[in-house]
C-alpha cells in the first residue's frame, strides 16, 4: 500500500475513532453534567459480594483506603468453607488439587498477582505481598508457594469434604467440559472509590471447576480480571477467563471508559466484542462491573443471572446486571 493510501486509511480510522469517542464525551457530558461524586463506594460481582462489601465498608466508612477495603473484602468470599468457586471450599482441578488465582490493584498502578496458587487460604493477601514487598507482579506454582510460606502464610488444605464429594462423583464420569455457571457464585471481583477519591480492585477465585491441572483464568492476569487507572476507572470480570483474555476485557473497559463510555456503556461494548469473537456463545457467560473515577457504576453480562453488590453510606443492595441474552 502507497504511504499516500495508508495514510489515508490510517486517517479515516482516526477519525472514526474522534467521531466514536466524541459521540460517548457528549453522552458523559449529558450524564454527567450534575452528578455528585459518589463516594466511598464498594461494588463486587455476585451475591457473595454483600458479606465481603460489609467488611469492605468497615474499612471505606471510617475513611480507610481502597486498597485495605478491597483486600480485606475479598477475604471474606475466600475463607467462607461454602463458597465453591473461591479459596477455602474451592472447586478442584480435575485431578483434585485446589488451585488458585487472584490480584490486587492500586490507585498508582502498582499491582500484585498470584496464579496457581495451592494450600493458602488468602491468595489475595499473597499478591499484595508481591505488590509491596518484590520489584515483580506475579508469581506463580510452587513460587508463589515458596513466597506465602515465606512471608508468614499457613500452610492450609482448602479441599473441603463437600467439595471432595463433589470431585468424587464427577470423576466418575470425567466429562471434561468446563461448564461456567450462569447462576451465582463464581469469582469475586471487587472495586471501590475511597473518601480520597483513589480507586483500587481485587479479583479471586478457585477458577473453573474441574479444569486442566495447571490452567490459570483471566482471574490474576492484570488487564483481564482486573485493570484500574486512577484517571479513569477500574472495571474486573467474572466468567469464562479464556474469553475475557482473549479481548484483554478489563483494560478494554477501562480504556472504553477513557474515551468518554459510561460504565456500563463499556461493560456493554466489552461483551459485544466477546460475542463478535465467538461463532456461538450459547454455553458462554461473561460478566464485567466497572466503576468510573466519579463513582458511577455499570455492569453488563452476556446471559441473564449476573449480579453485584453495592454498597456505599445509604444504599446495601444486589443488582441485576443488564445482559444480551436470556436463557
Ligand atoms: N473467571 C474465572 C476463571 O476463568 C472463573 C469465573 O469467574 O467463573 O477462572
Amino acid at each position: 500500500m502507497s504511504n499516500r493510501r495508508k495514510f489515508i486509511k490510517y486517517s479515516a480510522i482516526g477519525g472514526l475513532v474522534t467521531i466514536i469517542s466524541s459521540a460517548f464525551k457528549t453522552k458523559k457530558l449529558e450524564t454527567y453534567r450534575d452528578i455528585k461524586i459518589e463516594k466511598p463506594i464498594v461494588i463486587s460481582t455476585w451475591n457473595h459480594g454483600l458479606p465481603a462489601n460489609k467488611t469492605a465498608w468497615e474499612i471505606l466508612g471510617k475513611g480507610g483506603t481502597s486498597l485495605d477495603a478491597v483486600e480485606q473484602g475479598v477475604r471474606i468470599t475466600e475463607s467462607d468453607p461454602t463458597n465453591g468457586s473461591v479459596g477455602l471450599g474451592g472447586r478442584p482441578d480435575r485431578d483434585g488439587f485446589v488451585t488458585l488465582d487472584a490480584c490486587i490493584m492500586n490507585h498508582k498502578n502498582q499491582c500484585g498477582s498470584v496464579a496457581f496458587l495451592q494450600n493458602i487460604e488468602n491468595p489475595i493477601s499473597v499478591a499484595r505481598k508481591v505488590m509491596e514487598d518484590t520489584p515483580h507482579v506475579m508469581l506463580a506454582g510452587e513460587g508463589a508457594y515458596q513466597f506465602a510460606i515465606e512471608k508468614g502464610f499457613p500452610k492450609k488444605n482448602l479441599l473441603t469434604d463437600g467439595a471432595k464429594k463433589d470431585w468424587e462423583e464427577w470423576l466418575k464420569k470425567s466429562k471434561y467440559q468446563p461448564v461456567i455457571n450462569i447462576e451465582n457464585h463464581d469469582t469475586i471481583g471487587m472495586l471501590a472509590l475511597d473518601s480520597l477519591g483513589n480507586l483500587a480492585g481485587a479479583c479471586t477465585t478457585s477458577g473453573l471447576a474441574y479444569k486442566i491441572h495447571g490452567r490459570v483464568g483471566d482471574s490474576p492476569i492484570i488487564g483481564a480480571g482486573l485493570f484500574v487507572d486512577n484517571e479513569v476507572g477500574a472495571a474486573c470480570a467474572t466468567g469464562l477467563g479464556e474469553a475475557v483474555m482473549r479481548i484483554a476485557g478489563s483494560s478494554a473497559v477501562v480504556e472504553l471508559m477513557r474515551s468518554g463510555a459510561t460504565p456500563e456503556e463499556a461493560c456493554k461494548e466489552a461483551v459485544d466484542r466477546i460475542i463478535r469473537k465467538h461463532d456461538s456463545v450459547e454455553n458462554l457467560q461473561v460478566g464485567f462491573l466497572a466503576l468510573d473515577k466519579n463513582g458511577q457504576y455499570g455492569s453488563y453480562s452476556i446471559h441473564n443471572g449476573f449480579n453485584f453488590a453495592l454498597h456505599t453510606s445509604n444504599k446495601e443492595k444486589l443488582i441485576d446486571s443488564k445482559y444480551r441474552h436470556k436463557q
